[in-house]
């Protein structure tokens, strides 16, 4: 059958024939697998009127809202232009127009940029180029981390879930703990490295913000010893947090940082990776190499009118601070609402970038439960949450992918109060049926039979 029409190509059994059954399964058991007709902004438009408020962002990559209008226009402006795409053969525009401006937003060091379509890739890039700048082969990166999951990022992650049986990973690479100045400097000081990877803030780790001073220190410890600094900034970047990027004010630039999920608008596939010209020119250091390192799909004109569109939003509408004014907003009220139940142990963030952290219930009879439910699945409480806050209130969450007991919230950019009012009722009804050995526990049951059914 070759059709152009979208209702007759696409089904949820063709998916679960030809692509990924598990999550379709996954889905059901948590109550999830619905069809959307039409996403705007934070709001996801299900069919028969149910409206889903959108608290995850595709991980960090709806910082503009779901469907802008102006990344849509730019959109079809370009395939409007009808202008060269793929030829691989000519010095494109768009590309020189959009490093210039991510280098202008970064600002110094950064004053080259590697184009790719997705945060794994530019982090393989960041290991390549840092070992070529350097000449160096061992690298180090944080506990906790997450930085893709093709298999040098993957060399880079140290939760066994993501990377057991997919081995051998990368051969020399150490972990250090997140956020101890004195075990990367003992580290650094052991090993040549060429580079120590690191998040701003550990998203997927439960957004763990490190201590004031230790970016910057990281950067001095990191030269001090040869080894270049990589800013992973794939989910913290693009004003997530109130500034351009996390390390702005957590005061760190990188030698390489590494941009991807909100640069798309949410809509077409990119990353960047920025880095100083010294480590570019190590890279591409003469006309034979001039394409030592690249992708088909980097550069491409779809993606870079997007990230171009998507910048201009972000700046024009003033998103950065709206991520700092609503941010604080969603703290406040989270920490008034929920902050003195014995089960919620923090609530933190930047901007719009925050979490959740729970803890073991205190009294004996709900943690016996919970103590029993851990036992079947380690994240089976968080998933209860996610599954009770998009059933009964229609809202979008996930748990952190490296921590099950943060909840991670992350709305849109574009969030509103009444948004986020809605939000704070329905995790505070959430959190009281979870001090009580009544309904979330009974659920929390059927989620574990059904689990084991399918
Ligand atoms: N780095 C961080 C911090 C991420 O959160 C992710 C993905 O979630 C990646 C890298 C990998 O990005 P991608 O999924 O686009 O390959």
């Amino acid at each position: 059958m070759l059709s152009t029409d979208i209702d007759a190509l696409t089904t949820t059994a063709d998916y679960t024939s030809h692509v990924n059954p598990q999550w379709v399964r996954l889905l059901n058991v948590l109550q999830m697998n619905v069809s959307y007709e039409g996403c705007e902004g934070v709001e996801l438009h299900v069919a028969g009127g149910r409206t889903i408020l959108d608290f995850l962002s595709g991980y960090c990559v709806h910082n503009v809202g779901h469907n802008h209008p102006k990344v849509i226009q730019a959109l079809k402006d370009e395939l409007d232009r009808r202008g060269p795409a793929m030829l691989q053969s000519h010095v494109p525009e768009l590309p020189g127009a959009l490093a210039k401006k991510l280098c202008e937003l970064a600002g110094a060091p950064y004053e080259k940029v590697f184009f790719a379509s997705s945060g794994s890739e530019g982090v393989e890039a960041a290991i390549k180029f840092a070992r070529r700048c350097t000449g160096r082969t061992p690298l180090l990166y944080a506990d906790g981390a997450f930085h893709g999951l093709t298999c040098g990022a993957l060399s880079l992650m140290g939760n066994s879930f993501w990377s057991e049986k997919f081995g051998p990973m990368l051969p020399q690479t150490d972990r250090v703990r997140f956020g101890d100045l004195d075990a990367l400097k003992t580290q650094l000081s052991r090993t040549k490295y060429a580079a120590f990877f690191v998040e701003p803030v550990q998203a997927e780790a439960g957004i763990r913000i490190p201590d004031r001073d230790y970016l910057a220190e990281t950067r001095e410890l990191c030269h001090r010893y040869g080894a270049l600094l990589v800013m992973d900034e794939v989910q913290t970047g693009m004003f997530r947090t109130g500034t351009f990027l996390a390390s702005h004010q957590l005061g760190g630039a990188a030698d390489i940082l590494v941009l991807a999920k909100a640069l798309s608008g949410g809509l077409v596939p990119v990353s960047a990776t920025l880095m100083t010209g010294k480590v570019y020119d190590s890279v591409y250091d003469s006309l034979k190499r001039s394409i030592i390192h690249t992708s088909t799909f980097s550069e491409n004109g779809l993606a870079m009118r997007t990230g171009l569109a998507t910048l201009d939003v972000l700046q024009t509408e003033n998103l950065g601070a709206r991520a700092f004014e609503i941010g604080d907003y969603v703290r406040n009220r989270l920490n008034e609402s929920i902050g003195g139940f014995p089960m919620v142990r923090d609530i933190r963030g930047l901007g719009l970038l925050s979490g959740i952290e729970f803890q073991p219930p205190k009294t004996m009879a709900v943690r016996a439960l919970f103590e029993a439910f851990r036992t079947i699945h380690p994240g089976m409480f968080g998933q209860v949450i996610v599954m009770r806050l998009f059933r009964d209130w229609n809202i979008l969450t996930q748990m952190c992918g490296n921590n099950f007991m943060v909840l991670k919230v992350a709305p849109p950019l574009v969030v509103r109060r009444d948004h986020v009012d809605t939000f704070v009722e329905a995790i505070t009804a959430t959190v009281e049926l979870m001090h009580s050995p009544g309904e979330f526990w009974s659920e929390a049951l059927g989620l574990a039979r059904r689990a084991a059914n399918v």
